[in-house]
């Protein structure tokens, strides 16, 4: 008997719907995913092939220097010329990075990773449409117009911009330079972590009575970074280290916060330093505010007043100073204390195409009655960065009415102290808290340049809220 296969028409025109929408789900996603995926990777201005050398544009623009300051300067011009083939852009800096200042503090207690303070500056710049040679700055010719870098090579130019940044200032204080870590970049962060992680081991080992000095830590400077270096060290030592040495007594750890003026975070208004230093004694940090530093041993800090405290252990964030690079640059006018003297357009005085911004250079505070110099900070190295491009741009097309003066507009501060603490103030609006910290985190998220990097650090604060972190120091690149 013949069995006659019975078409069932309905079940098929269900199954082939159901392929159909599955089809056009992915294919949607795919054609998603790939636009996503151009808008994170847009391709360089110019192709390799196409691209002419530096040294073959009309206009010359060099930069040296590629943080904030200089970061932004050459990114800007980059956009302000995209439609020009005259003006090419180089920039020379002395790292293949760019650092992301306000992250530093917490690559000391692992909740922010190196790699993400770590701004990739030749993809940036490669795709805005300018050049990068990572190179130290040696001497500037400005007679005939040319700056030397490592290894005595030569580029010429036709505006330079100087954005070099700054240094700690140890103010001739005995001993400092040579018992104290300071904060002044990514390796100097990862050396604190190290050393409290190091000290840790070292107690672990001994028998008997452990010197004090061991596991007292000591940061010396209450602004902004000494009081976010205190805190990542607290967070250190009792969320990751505390667990893995049960051996150590937590509450033999003393860690101090040293200030030579009358209150921490002197740039703050009031109420928002008494928080930060509530939030600091209620994690046993002991502030002592009119503490002045006198002299450092390999096993103490001597106060002024005769007080001595025991400590193998002090980070020195107290002073800053411009990079002492540009007092090597001959005939520029420097002030030692503020930098290289610009005008109101940001041009070297004397100078008609030396230009510095940032916190190598003395910039006049056009708003102040009493002559102040702009503050030397992120958020005014960006701000003079955009205002450069503009008049470098105007000033190359003989535009000199044009130019405009630099007028500072200050934002607001915002200081983490922990994971689930901050203080802010953002135009004028006071607020404290994990509300607060979250701002802080989202702020700076959508700053970081890299997309890797503000994926990666998303993700390291997902796993941080969810895993406890666990430190080491890998020895080779531990200081000791
Ligand atoms: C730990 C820390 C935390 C901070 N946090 C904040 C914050 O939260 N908010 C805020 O507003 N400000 C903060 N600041 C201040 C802020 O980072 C600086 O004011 C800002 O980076 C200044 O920008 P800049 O371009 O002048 O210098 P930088 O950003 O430091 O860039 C200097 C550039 O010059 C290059 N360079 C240096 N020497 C040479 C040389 N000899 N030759 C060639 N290139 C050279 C460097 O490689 C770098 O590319 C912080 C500073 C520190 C140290």
């Amino acid at each position: 008997m013949w069995v006659v296969p019975v078409c069932d028409w309905q079940r098929w025109e269900v199954i082939l719907n159901g392929f159909l929408k599955g089809g056009l789900a992915l294919g949607g996603a795919v054609v998603a995913l790939g636009a996503l995926r151009r808008a994170l990777n847009p391709p360089p201005r110019y192709a390799p092939w196409e691209k002419p050398r530096y040294e073959e544009f009309e206009n010359k623009v060099l930069v040296v220097g590629g943080g904030f300051g200089g970061f932004t300067a050459a990114k800007q011009i980059c956009e302000r010329i995209k439609d020009r083939e005259d003006i090419g852009v180089l920039v020379v800096a002395k790292d293949n990075f760019f650092t992301f200042w306000p992250m530093v503090a917490g690559i000391v207690s692992s909740d922010i990773d190196s790699r993400n303070v770590a701004q990739p500056l030749r993809r940036a710049l490669i795709t805005a449409g300018a050049s990068f040679r990572r190179a130290s700055l040696r001497k500037v010719d400005a007679k005939n117009n040319q700056v030397t870098v490592d290894g005595g090579v030569e580029f010429p130019y036709d505006h330079l911009v100087l954005s070099l940044g700054g240094l700690p200032n140890f103010f001739g204080i005995p001993g400092v330079e040579e018992h104290s870590l300071t904060m002044r970049g990514i390796e100097d962060a990862e050396k604190v972590r190290n050393r409290v992680i190091e000290r840790f081991e070292e107690v672990s080992l001994m028998r008997g009575e452990i010197p004090e000095s061991k596991l007292t830590f000591v940061v010396i400077g209450g602004g902004a970074t000494g009081v976010e270096t205190a805190s990542e060290i607290y967070n250190l030592v009792h969320e990751a280290l505390e667990p893995d040495y049960p051996n150590i007594d937590p509450h033999r750890v003393r860690i101090f916060l040293l200030e030579a003026m009358d209150h921490i975070l002197p740039e703050l208004d009031p109420s928002l330093r008494r928080a930060a230093r509530t939030r600091l004694v209620n994690q046993r940090i002991e502030v002592q505010t009119g503490a002045m530093a006198e002299e450092i041993t390999a096993d103490c800090v001597k106060l002024k007043g005769g007080e001595t405290i025991p400590t193998e252990n002090v980070v020195w964030t107290a002073g800053n100073r411009p990079n002492v690079a540009i007092e090597d640059l001959d005939d520029l006018p420097v002030d030692e204390k503020n930098g290289i003297n610009v005008d109101e357009y940001l041009r070297v005085q004397g100078y008609h195409n030396i230009w510095a911004i940032g916190d190598c250079a003395a910039i006049p505070d056009v708003t102040s009655e009493n002559g102040q110099i702009i503050p030397p900070n992120a958020q005014a190295a960006v701000q003079e960065g955009k205002a450069l491009a503009k008049n470098i741009v105007a000033a190359i097309d003989g535009r000199e009415d044009e130019l405009e003066p630099f007028e500072y507009k200050p934002l607001g501060q915002l200081v983490e102290l922990g994971s689930d603490f901050a203080v802010n103030e953002v135009m004028g609006v006071r607020f404290t808290g994990t509300l607060a910290a979250i701002f802080w985190r989202m702020a700076y998220l959508t700053r970081l340049d890299s997309p890797q990097s503000k994926l990666h650090q998303m993700a390291d604060w997902v796993l941080g809220f969810l895993v406890r972190p666990a430190v080491t120091s890998v020895r080779g690149t531990s200081e000791e």
